[in-house]
């Protein structure tokens, strides 16, 4: 029998902690998330829709449990709904892809970009992206022990513009994958078809993979339009495009994603995603599947109603002087605060739930170029919630004004 170890011989608990990760903190989403609730605050940070999912889509994930769809699927995904991605990408942008060797669904989008940096980079390597951006980016490329280099996007008026001669000086030879995000979080850029074909021949002149997050593909406003750069000449051999059912049909707790590219590429993620969750949500899959062919319909009239309640926001914003920027696509408007008499976006954040009822992102969150400057003013606020909760924002924002 082994004896009783006193507790001098017990050894200490060393507590490891990756050199990788050393930067984690719990995310900016979470913390604006518990102040709200400690203040019962009206939350417009984390993009949570606050609207309701397509009735057919919730009875057929309903339906797919009851009929016992509910054990795991191929690792690459059920083949309906990879049938039903390159049919929608066929449609939506005319790149055609084989949905036994071209697409992978995910757990989210998030995993697919995690599972392509973490597949397509060495220790070493760049990302080159543009800032602000998401901030699940930089945390894919630490993982991977890639470096995210984050070309700040230039600020025209009231929008946020690419500069072709900044991104263009920061390729070095170590950069593999440009990442791209349109519609943009957190700027609410849609990028032009000008600048992506600046982005496509960078890549086409330095030999770049692109990875580009397109969560917000459908939601684009004004009549404007969503680009992928896939679509352009000599792109889809060498894109990984990705997209995910939480923001178009406002089921973000369902984490279906997916990525569609040149069967290198997709193998290659799929060769890391099998070993991170292997395969998830079936019966979500199979729901989705069977929305995707509807799509068009129902992102038509979504996004009327963003279109409506980024207005109703904005116009809540501006009344008390906070000059906001063009939300072309997506969840977000960025607001400059100094019309609210701050010149820090972070105090404002943190300040904000207690003094009115209602919180924010500070843009500085998805801040993640080299010497971290950027304009310390910006906020982010959701508008995907309802139109009364939007209504109760805008009110309690007018509190502002008392001082
Ligand atoms: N990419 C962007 C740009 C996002 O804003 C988000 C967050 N909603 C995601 C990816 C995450 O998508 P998913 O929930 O499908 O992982
Ligand atoms: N994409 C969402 C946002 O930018 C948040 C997702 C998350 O909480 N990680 O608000």
């Amino acid at each position: 029998m082994p004896l009783a170890q006193t507790p001098s011989d017990t050894p200490v608990l060393r507590r490891p902690r990756a050199d990788r990760i050393q930067h984690f903190r719990p995310s900016v989403f979470t913390e604006i998330r518990e102040l709200a609730e400690r203040h019962g605050a009206i939350d417009l940070g984390q993009g949570a829709p606050g609207l309701d999912a397509p009735t057919a889509l919730v009875d057929a994930a309903a339906s797919a449990m009851a009929a016992g769809h509910n054990q795991y699927p191929p690792a690459a995904g059920l083949g309906e709904l990879r049938s039903a991605i390159a049919e929608s990408r066929l449609c939506s942008t005319g790149v055609r892809y084989e949905p036994d060797r071209e697409v992978v669904v995910t757990a989210g989008a998030t995993e697919a970009v995690a599972a392509a940096l973490l597949s397509l980079c060495n220790p070493g390597d760049e990302v080159l992206t543009l800032d602000p951006c998401y901030d699940a980016y930089s945390a894919a490329a630490s993982l991977a022990g890639a470096r995210l280099v984050a070309v700040p996007l230039a600020m025209e008026g009231d929008r946020f513009v690419l500069d072709e001669a900044a991104l263009r000086a920061a390729v070095t030879p170590r950069t593999q994958v440009l990442l791209l995000n349109t519609p943009h979080n957190p700027t609410g850029k849609v990028f032009t078809a000008a600048e992506l074909a600046v982005l496509a021949q960078l890549c086409l002149d330095h030999g770049l993979t692109a990875v580009t997050d397109e969560v917000y593909e459908h939601l684009v406003y004004d009549g404007g339009k969503h680009h992928s750069l896939a679509s352009l000449p000599g792109m889809r051999e060498r894109t990984l495009t990705v997209s995910s059912a939480g923001k178009t049909f406002n089921v973000t707790g369902w984490k279906v994603g997916w990525a569609c590219g040149p069967d290198w590429l997709v193998e290659s993620v799929l060769s890391v995603k099998q070993f991170l969750t292997f395969a998830s949500g079936t019966p979500f899959q199979a729901a989705v599947a069977g929305m995707l062919a509807d799509v068009e319909a129902w992102a038509a009239q979504l996004r009327g109603t963003l279109q409506h309640h980024r207005d109703l926001l904005r116009t809540g914003l501006e009344q008390v002087g906070m000059r906001t920027y063009r939300g072309e696509g997506g969840y977000f408007l960025q607001a400059d605060v100094r019309g609210a008499g701050y010149t820090d976006g972070d105090q404002f954040c943190r300040e904000l739930p207690l003094r009115i009822g209602v919180a924010a992102i500070p843009s500085s969150a998805f801040r993640h170029g080299a010497d971290n400057t950027g304009p310390d003013w910006l906020v982010r606020f959701a508008f995907c919630k309802s139109a009364e909760v939007l209504r109760e924002a805008a009110a309690r924002l007018a509190g502002l004004r008392k001082g």
